[in-house]
C-alpha cells in the first residue's frame, strides 16, 4: 500500500472555489479531519466567530505541487466553513523576491482554479505597523539591540548535542553582554538601525525570551536585521526587515487570521507563533501543521527547483519535468487531474512519501475521457504497399474518442506509402512478436489487413530502409472475413499526408526514489538523469497540423501529448505528458 494511505489520511478537500459546492455555513457538519475538527472545536467554544485562512507564499520562486496541496487545504478550509482565504505574499526579504515570482503564483493558483477575489495583500505594506509592535516589545523590556555579530549570535545560542543515549540534549546558551540594556538606549538605537545609521550586520534587535530555552528556537531570536538593499515593492524605504518568525505571526494577526494553516516543518516555531502574538496583545491567531507533501522521484524545494533553473539543468521554471505548477501545466497536467490527486492523498499529520504514479494515474484518468485520438508515429520506418493503385487516396474513418460517442469521427487520408513505427517490424521475429515481419499479417488501425512480403535495404550500411507488403481490399475498416483474423493491429501515418512535428519524450528527472535523501559528500544535481529528455522527429495525422499550445492528444499506442507553446503554425511541437501504461493501476488491483 502506498505508505501516504496511513491512518491519519483524510481527504483534503478537493473542491476548487470556482466548483464551490454548498458552503458549510453549519459549522458542525461538513468533512472531518484534524484540521477541520480543531477549526469546529474553536468556533464551538466562541474562540472565534468566523473562520479567515491565509496562503502566504514567499514571491521568491514558482509554485510546485507541494504548495498546491497547501492552498488547496487552506482555501477549502475556508469554504468549508463559509468563511475566507486571504492570499498574501510574505514579501520581508528584499534579496531574493520579485515582481515576477509574484505574477507567476497568481497565474498558478488561479489556474488550478482557486479565487482569492479582492483579497490580496503583502506583508510589505505592513513595514510600519510591525515596526510599531517591535517598539512596543522593547518599551516593555521584551525586547533589545544586540551589537553580537552572526557567528557570535550562534555561539551564544548554544546547540544541539546528542549524548551517550542517543538522546538530544540542549545545554543552555549565554546572555549576550548587551541584553540588559535600559529600555531607552534600545529604543534609541532602533530607531537609528531604521535611520541608517549603522552598517549591515553591525546590529540586530531580538526578542528578549530565554537563552536556557530547550527549544533553540526561543532563545532570543532575531527580529530585525540591518540590511540595505532595494525591495521589489518598497524600495529603498527601509534599511531594517523584520525576520520570518516575527512578522509572520504578526501579519496573521493583522488581517484576523483565525487559523494559520502550515506544513510541518513550522511545528517547532509555534512557541514562538504564539509568543510575539500573546506579547503584541494582538488578534490570537492560531497555527496548525499538516505533512508536507513528499513524492518520489521529484524534489519539492524552491531552494532545490532555483538551483535546477540557475544551473541551467532545465530550460527553465516551466521545464516539462518540474514539478513545479507551471512545468506540470507545460506538460500536460489539468487542474482536475492535480485536484483529484489532492484530494486522494488527504492531509496527513504525519510526513510521507507518495508514489508519483498516483499522479501519473490520476492523469490518465481525466485524460482518458476528454483526450481526442489520434494517429502518430514517433520513430517512422516506411512502408510500401506493392499492390496499392498508383495515385490513389483512400479516407478511412476514424473515431475520436471512445469514451465520448458525442466527440464524433474524422476521414484519414491513406495511400499506398506510409510511416509505420520502426519497433512494429522485426526482421527475425522474438517469440511472441505478433506485430510484422516477413511472411505475417497485421491489422493497420482504422484500415486494411496486410501481409509483410519484404524489406528494402540501404546498400552501403545495410540498415532497413523500407518494409513492404501486400493489402487485402476485402478487409477495409474492419471488414476481416473470419479466416482473416490477425493478432496485431499496428498505427500508422500515410507517407504523402503526414504532418512533420518535433516529439519531446520525457523521463524522471531524478532516477533515485528519493533524491533528496542523498548520502553525504554526494551532490543531489549529480543524480540527475542528462538523459530524461529527448527530442524526436516524428510524423502525425493531418489533423495535428491545427494544434494549439495545451490541446491534448492521446497518439494511439503511445500515450498522452500535449501541444506546447513552442509550437509554430504548421510545426507542431508535442510534449509526451504520460504513457498509456498505468502501473498505479496494476498495484491497485494487486492490494484488492
Ligand atoms: P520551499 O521549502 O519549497 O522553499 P517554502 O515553505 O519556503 O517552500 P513558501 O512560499 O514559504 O515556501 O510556502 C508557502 C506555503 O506553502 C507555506 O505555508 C508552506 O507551509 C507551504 N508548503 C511549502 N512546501 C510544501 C509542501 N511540500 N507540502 C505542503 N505544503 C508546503
Ligand atoms: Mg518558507
Amino acid at each position: 500500500m502506498n505508505d501516504s494511505t496511513n491512518k491519519e489520511t483524510v481527504p483534503v478537500n478537493g473542491t476548487a472555489a470556482g466548483s464551490a459546492t454548498n458552503p458549510g455555513t453549519n459549522p458542525v457538519e461538513g468533512p472531518s479531519d484534524f484540521i477541520r475538527d480543531n477549526v469546529r472545536s474553536d468556533l464551538a467554544a466562541g474562540r472565534y466567530d468566523r473562520v479567515l485562512t491565509r496562503f502566504p507564499p514567499e514571491p521568491n520562486g514558482w509554485l510546485h505541487i507541494g504548495h498546491a496541496k497547501a492552498f488547496a487545504i487552506d482555501f477549502g478550509v475556508a469554504e468549508d466553513f463559509g468563511g475566507q482565504c486571504n492570499l498574501r505574499f510574505d514579501d520581508t526579504n528584499p534579496e531574493k523576491e520579485d515582481q515576477a515570482y509574484v505574477d507567476a503564483i497568481k497565474r498558478d493558483i488561479a489556474w488550478l482554479g482557486y479565487d482569492w477575489a479582492d483579497r490580496e495583500f503583502y506583508a510589505s505594506d505592513y513595514y510600519e505597523y510591525l515596526y510599531d509592535l517591535a517598539v512596543k516589545l522593547i518599551k516593555k523590556g521584551k525586547a533589545y539591540v544586540d551589537d553580537l555579530s552572526d557567528e557570535e549570535m550562534r555561539e551564544y545560542r548554544g546547540t544541539a548535542v546528542p549524548d551517550k543515549y542517543n538522546i538530544t540534549l540542549t545545554p543552555p546558551g549565554r546572555n549576550s553582554p548587551w541584553r540588559d540594556r535600559p529600555v531607552d538606549e534600545n529604543l534609541d538605537l532602533f530607531a537609528r538601525m531604521r535611520a541608517g545609521e549603522f552598517a549591515d550586520g553591525a546590529k540586530t534587535l531580538r526578542a528578549k525570551i530565554d537563552m536556557a530555552h530547550p527549544n533553540l528556537v526561543m532563545r532570543d531570536p532575531v527580529m530585525y536585521r540591518l540590511r540595505r538593499m532595494p525591495h521589489y515593492r518598497t524600495g529603498d524605504a527601509w534599511c531594517i526587515y523584520p525576520m520570518y518568525d516575527f512578522q509572520h505571526p504578526l501579519s496573521d494577526a493583522k488581517e484576523g487570521i483565525t487559523h494559520s494553516l502550515c506544513s510541518l516543518e513550522y511545528e517547532i516555531h509555534r512557541p514562538l507563533y504564539d509568543w510575539f502574538i500573546q506579547e503584541c496583545e494582538v488578534f490570537p491567531s492560531r497555527q496548525i501543521e499538516f505533512a508536507r507533501l513528499n513524492i518520489t522521484h521529484t524534489v519539492l524545494s524552491k531552494r532545490w527547483l532555483l538551483r535546477l533553473v540557475q544551473e541551467g539543468v532545465v530550460s527553465g521554471w516551466d521545464d516539462p519535468r518540474m514539478p513545479t505548477l507551471s512545468g506540470l501545466r507545460r506538460r500536460g497536467y489539468t487542474p482536475a487531474a492535480i485536484r483529484d490527486f489532492l484530494s486522494r492523498i488527504g492531509l496527513a499529520k504525519t510526513d510521507s512519501m507518495v508514489d508519483i504514479q498516483l499522479l501519473e494515474h490520476c492523469l490518465r484518468e481525466d485524460l482518458n475521457k476528454s483526450a481526442h485520438r489520434v494517429l502518430a508515429v514517433l520513430d517512422p520506418l516506411r512502408l510500401i504497399i506493392e499492390n496499392w493503385p498508383a495515385g490513389t487516396v483512400d479516407e478511412l474513418e476514424a473515431i475520436n474518442n471512445p469514451e465520448d460517442p458525442s466527440a464524433g469521427s474524422r476521414k484519414l487520408p491513406f495511400s499506398g506509402e506510409l510511416w509505420i513505427e520502426r519497433d512494429d517490424f522485426m526482421e527475425v521475429p522474438a517469440p511472441k512478436y505478433f506485430r510484422l515481419y516477413p511472411g505475417n499479417s497485421v491489422r493497420l488501425r482504422y484500415g486494411y489487413i496486410i501481409t509483410c512480403t519484404g524489406l528494402d535495404r540501404d546498400p552501403v550500411t545495410g540498415q532497413i530502409k523500407a518494409v513492404r507488403c501486400t493489402y487485402d481490399p476485402e478487409t477495409r475498416g474492419g471488414n476481416a472475413p473470419d479466416n482473416k483474423k490477425v493478432k496485431g493491429t499496428i498505427h500508422w501515418v500515410s507517407a504523402a499526408h503526414g504532418i512533420p512535428m518535433e516529439a519531446r519524450l520525457f523521463e524522471r528527472l531524478f532516477p533515485s526514489e528519493r533524491p533528496m535523501e542523498v548520502s553525504a559528500g554526494t551532490d543531489w544535481l549529480a543524480t540527475v538523469d542528462p538523459q530524461s529528455r529527448r527530442s524526436v522527429a516524428a510524423f502525425g495525422e493531418p489533423s495535428l497540423a491545427t494544434a494549439a499550445p495545451g490541446d491534448c492528444y492521446q497518439f494511439e499506442r503511445l500515450g498522452y501529448f500535449t501541444a506546447d507553446p513552442d509550437t509554430a503554425p504548421g510545426k507542431p511541437v508535442f510534449n509526451r505528458t504520460v504513457s498509456l501504461r498505468d502501473s498505479w493501476a496494476k498495484i491497485e488491483k494487486k492490494q484488492v
